[in-house]
């Protein structure tokens, strides 16, 4: 028996092992400590490096860390407008300056020939009913 000092948790309604502090999932207390016996009894902080079963879940636990992507939001309105050539096109407005990735550019939405007036003006309604803001995340390199 590898992990010795088994605990209940109340919180979150599972057996843990107080002395590694890894917890099992499991409500019956036998089947926590069948699932707890595949991983050694040892510290999170040396079990990352060890390569024993369990570091799976440790690199997800550290990944978000590592990962600094930044995030920036907009409030935005959608309007008609008009492509170089002639085309409809719904234009995407932004309430704020806070987007730069986007500064240098205005961002259009072309849209199928043949599409009338009147179905680009309810699908305008409906865009700027119901899209509040746009969203731009750098992505990872
Ligand atoms: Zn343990």
């Amino acid at each position: 028996m590898k992990h010795e000092s088994l605990r209940w948790n109340p919180g979150t309604q599972e057996w843990y092992c107080a002395r590694c502090g890894r917890s099992s999932g499991c409500v019956d207390e036998p089947e926590a400590q069948l699932q707890l016996e595949k991983y050694e009894c040892s510290l999170p902080s040396v079990e990352g490096q060890s390569g024993a079963p369990g570091t799976e879940t440790m690199r997800l636990i550290r990944k978000p860390y590592k990962m600094k992507l930044r995030t920036e939001r907009s409030g935005v309105r959608f309007q008609a407008a008009q492509a170089e050539n002639g085309d409809s096109a719904i234009q995407l407005e932004l309430f704020h300056d806070t987007v730069s990735a986007l500064k240098p550019y205005t961002l259009s939405f072309e849209v199928l020939r043949g599409t009338t007036t009147t179905q680009i003006k309810s699908l305008l309604e409906l865009m700027n009913e119901r899209i509040v803001g746009v969203i731009v995340t750098a992505k990872e390199k």
